[in-house]
């Protein structure tokens, strides 16, 4: 097997996005207000690659692409730093990032795979001395409320435990200088909320890491968006998710300038995946960035 470098044109691109690997450059920098940078914490499956006991070419390989904890990005927006979901990776996601301050959680649905790092929220409200506004859809935030009931209650905030204060939200809303807009999208018996990252005007990031289908109405929200992330699970049909034929379909619909696969099984190698597709989209990786000019 041949493993190819990635090709050094998809490192720049002329809209102002760039592809950034110096993560230990940006780390230590602050985000100004003039750019949002978005990391992705993890662009695999719920059950993450490399899969528990497999022997595949994929859950052996040597390229850190292909090892891929559970899917969830990280925002620095213009006036904040905003975490989207919980995975049960997050405690090493935010290592290996060097996170060390949130002033938010979005949440996109219920899913263990999206919500079981909840807990590990502690020590950013330790970090910022207080609870941590968390968003996400009433039925989203009820499920979250279920399980981790403890974080839930104003009256108990005691040191070292986790602690949010809930937002409802089903319409657009403003956080850290942008305009985000839920975008829900069919994901088997749960509804997912993809959310857009918008900025005076311009639709910089849709993120829709869990779905089966993407709605007309939801094609029309994100038409032209600059940077599409999208569920491209496998190419088999999956009841849940869209294959990786249907990410490419939607990509190609709402003319997205560019556009990144994620929540990806061990079914082939990130280089192999990334020969198979088409100019303008590419495969997601853990700990890939974007940085967006705001300017
Ligand atoms: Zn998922
Ligand atoms: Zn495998
Ligand atoms: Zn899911």
């Amino acid at each position: 097997m041949v493993i190819l470098p990635e090709r050094p044109d998809k490192r720049i691109h002329d809209f102002g996005v760039k592809i950034q690997q110096h993560r230990a450059i940006l780390a230590t920098m602050p985000a100004p207000a003039s750019r949002m940078i978005v990391t992705v914490l993890g662009s695999g499956t719920s059950q993450g690659v490399p899969m528990i006991g497999c022997t595949c070419a994929v859950c052996r390989s040597d390229d850190p692409r292909d090892k891929r904890t559970r899917s969830s990005i990280y925002v620095e927006a213009p006036t904040a730093k905003l975490l989207v979901d919980t995975t049960p990776d997050m405690r090493q996601q935010a290592l290996r990032e060097g996170l060390d301050h949130l002033d938010a959680v979005i949440m996109t649905h219920p899913h263990a795979d999206h919500i079981m790092g909840f807990d590990d929220l502690r020590r950013f409200c330790d970090m910022r001395g207080g609870p941590l506004p968390l968003y996400g859809s009433a039925s989203t935030l009820e499920q979250i409320e279920r399980i981790f009931h403890y974080a839930f209650n104003p009256k108990k905030l005691v040191p070292g435990y986790v602690h949010v204060i809930p937002h409802v939200v089903e319409g657009p809303f403003q956080l850290g200088g942008l305009d985000l807009t839920p975008l829900p999208v069919p994901h088997g018996a749960v509804k997912t909320s993809g959310f857009l990252f918008a900025h005076q005007g311009r639709k910089l990031l849709a993120y829709l890491s869990d779905c089966a289908e993407v709605p007309a109405p939801i094609r029309e929200l994100i038409a032209g968006v600059e940077v599409l992330i999208i569920d491209g699970l496998r190419d088999a049909p999956h009841p849940t998710h869209l294959t990786i034929g249907g990410a490419i379909e939607v990509a190609q619909a709402v003319g997205a300038r560019r556009a990144f696969l994620t929540h990806l099984t061990h079914e082939r190698l990130h280089v192999e995946r990334q020969r198979q597709l088409p100019d303008g989209l590419d495969v997601a990786y853990d700990g890939m960035k974007l940085e967006f000019d705001l300017s």
